[in-house]
């Protein structure tokens, strides 16, 4: 092994100066320098060696002394002492020194050359050492030091850390907040408990003293503490008066202000004494429109913390005024909504939408009426067979902006209300324009023509019988004298030909028929110039029982039964006695006419209410009889329409003059289960009649 021989001064220390020959050291060892010093001579100070062999017993006086001073000047010094004696004695003293090595002399060269090599290997090992220890000692300085700044960067990081974590807390707790504020709004119906949560909140995780929501009302007049926590008092009252009084340019601005004994503040001032100020607050506004303020109480040590929460009241401001917008919005549209379902409610047409499905959407109470169960909402829209377009098949709702078509519609739910009238209607259909097919597109309006196409029949039928009236007037005035005439001499000469009785039949003929004339003149004149009415209040029920009862013997002749009123019925009309009593005679009587031996009469009451209040009274004469058959119906009011060998065909016409003259109605309608209606309806009075009246 080829070794850097760091090695350069070989001294050999001995009581007394000896000769280097004597101990085998050879002279030319290269590179190496070799002396032999005697100790009284040798300064340890002054000698710079690698190898030192001390020559000499170990327990020499001196050198124990001589080698700790050496070692202080030659640290790095290889020491060797020479074996003289194998005994006990020796070793240890020996081993006290502290020598590195023993060397037994003297030597060979060979023996020198391997021992110098074994120390120059020695030495460089003790340098590598020593050079070790010395990086091992600088590494462990800048160890140490990189740990002292460790640690401090890691206290600054742990406060640092711990700073953001409570900053990140907060934001957390105001985020919560937030979500929860912005879901409670959307989705809580009750506004009240999500304020309330809201504020709750404000006030436990954000840590504000307590927090007030004071809103304006639609109409901007009133301000009024909507919810709080934690907030209440003088403090608050007297906030809520400044508040309401602030310009509007402030209440509209964004930025928090503060309240502080009366006054506000705002910007540097508000900074400078934020620390004692008494409330805070935040205006709520939405476009150009205040909606109120959040007003709050929380002690800010440093104004940042104030920027802090003022991003996070930010929010809830836009969030709290968005949803009271909303809220306003939909509440306009409801109320604006419930108008227009007012005003459809109330209208006497029906009125009817139907969607792009052809489905109905929506129909009145009075399309209700009118249809009943067909065409409800939900349902197809399709009339049935009970409903007859006048003019044609087809509504033709395809290609038309609007239609109006006059129409026929049967009483719904036949069998129930069978014998009620068919109605006439006019319907105009609007179409819209559709852009998804749940909007309406077709609304349509119907018309209830059914009682203006009765007064105009009427009309025209009055205008009609008006002329025949006169006529009929003018006949009976002219026929009634020359009857009067015919009458008397018919009395003369039945007394001249009392002796001829082959003459009496035809004498009673003529007799009778005056009679019948007579009767006829009288119904014309009844009819074309009727009495005036006497209004008074009158038990219908009471007038029917005296007709029933004085048509009881008829009806027995004739073998049809005749029903009593219900007992205990009573139903009081404006009406006159003589003139209804007139009418009932006459409807219980055609009655009776028309029925086979052991058919049925009757009359019932009712009672109605109308149409714009008050009430009507309903007389209706009933027979089992064969009823009117369907042509003749038309007639039946008509004077002289009779189908009776003896009848005048006018009772019916007097009877209808004298109720319309009650402004009244007369009308018949077929029986159910067969025969005849006569249906008499007058205005309804009240139980006591009034003084006028008495
Ligand atoms: P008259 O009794 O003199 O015929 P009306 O005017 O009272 O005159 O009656 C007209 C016609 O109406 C009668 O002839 C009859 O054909 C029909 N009529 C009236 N009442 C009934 C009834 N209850 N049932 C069937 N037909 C009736």
């Amino acid at each position: 092994m080829q070794v850097d021989l760091i090695v350069r001064r070989l001294c050999v220390l001995s009581e007394n100066r000896v000769d280097l020959d004597d101990l085998g050291i050879p002279s030319d060892i290269p590179d190496w320098q070799t002396e032999c010093l005697a100790m009284a001579e040798a300064e340890p100070s002054r000698l710079p060696i690698d190898v030192l062999l001390l020559a000499m017993p170990p327990e020499t006086t001196g050198l124990r002394r001589w080698l700790a001073r050496f070692r202080i000047f030659n640290p790095g010094a290889h020491i060797l002492l020479a074996e003289y004696e194998e005994s006990m004695a020796w070793y240890r003293s020996a081993i006290a020194l502290g020598v590195d090595g023993l060397l037994r002399l003297p030597l060979g060269a060979d023996g020198w050359r391997e021992t110098l090599i074994d120390c120059a290997e020695a030495l460089a090992a003790s340098e590598a050492q020593r050079r070790l220890m010395g990086h091992l000692e600088r590494s462990s300085h800048s160890l140490e030091e990189s740990r002292r700044q460790l640690a401090d960067m890691l206290l600054n990081s742990y406060e640092n850390l711990g700073r953001v974590h409570s900053q990140l807390e907060a934001r957390l707790g105001q985020l919560s907040i937030l979500y929860s504020l912005g879901r409670d709004l959307n989705r809580e119906s009750n506004w009240d408990r999500a304020l309330e949560r809201f504020l709750g909140s404000c006030v436990e995780t954000l840590e504000f003293g307590g927090v007030a929501l004071m809103l304006w009302s639609f109409d901007q007049q009133r301000l009024a503490v909507r919810a709080e926590t934690s907030l209440a008092g003088e403090t608050l009252a007297r906030s809520l008066r400044l508040l309401k009084n602030l310009p509007i340019e402030r209440q509209l601005a964004s930025g928090i202000f503060g309240l502080h004994g009366g006054e506000v503040l705002e910007g540097e001032a508000l900074r400078e004494v934020v620390k004692d100020v008494e409330l805070l607050v935040m205006p709520l506004v939405q476009g150009d429109e205040a909606e109120g303020f959040l007003v709050f109480d929380k002690r800010y040590e440093r104004p940042a913390q104030l920027d802090d929460d003022f991003h996070f009241l930010k929010t809830v401001q836009t969030l709290l005024s968005e949803a009271l917008a909303g809220a306003k919005a939909v509440s306009r549209l409801k109320r604006l909504g419930e108008f227009n379902r007012s005003v459809l409610e109330s209208v006497h047409a029906a009125v009817l939408t139907v969607n792009g499905r052809g489905v109905v959407s929506y129909r009145n109470a009075r399309a209700a009426d009118l249809f009943g169960e067909r065409l409800d909402v939900g349902c197809e829209f399709r009339f049935d067979e009970g409903f007859r377009l006048i003019d044609g098949d087809a509504l033709g709702l395809e290609d038309r902006d609007w239609i109006q078509r006059e129409c026929r519609l049967a009483p719904h739910g036949a069998g129930r209300n069978a014998g009620a009238d068919e109605r006439r209607l006019l319907l105009s259909v609007t179409c819209l324009p559709l852009r998804h097919e749940t909007d309406t597109r077709h609304v349509m309006v119907c018309e209830d023509l059914t009682e203006y196409k009765r007064l105009e029949g009427e009309l025209r039928r009055a205008e009609r019988l008006s002329s025949l009236g006169q006529l009929s007037a003018g006949m009976a005035h002219e026929i009634r004298n020359p009857l009067a005439g015919i009458a008397m001499t018919t009395q003369v000469l039945q007394s001249r030909l009392a002796d001829r009785p082959e003459t009496e039949p035809y004498l009673q003929r003529i007799q009778a028929e005056i009679q019948r004339l007579e009767r006829i003149v009288r119904s014309l004149l009844e009819y074309s110039r009727p009495a005036q009415p006497s209004l008074r209040s009158l038990d219908l029920a009471e007038a029917a029982r005296i007709a029933i009862g004085d048509l009881r013997g008829t009806a027995e002749t004739a073998g049809v039964a005749l029903e009593d009123l219900q007992a205990g019925t009573s139903c009081p009309a404006r009406a006159d006695r003589d003139q209804i009593q007139q009418v009932l005679l006459n409807l219980l009587q055609n009655a009776i006419q028309a029925c086979e031996p052991g058919q049925r009469v009757g009359l019932r009451i009712e009672r109605a209410a109308a149409v714009g209040g008050g009430g009507s009274a309903r007389l209706i004469v009933w027979d089992s009889g064969p009823g009117v058959p369907e042509g003749a119906v038309g007639k039946l009011f008509d004077p002289f329409y009779t189908t009776k060998a003896e009848g005048t065909g006018l009772g019916l016409s007097v009877c209808q003059q004298i109720i319309k003259e009650h402004g009244g109605q007369i009308r018949y309608r077929p029986r159910d289960g067969g025969g005849s209606e006569f249906i008499v309806e007058l205005v309804a009075a009240d139980d006591h009649p009034s003084h006028e009246e008495m």
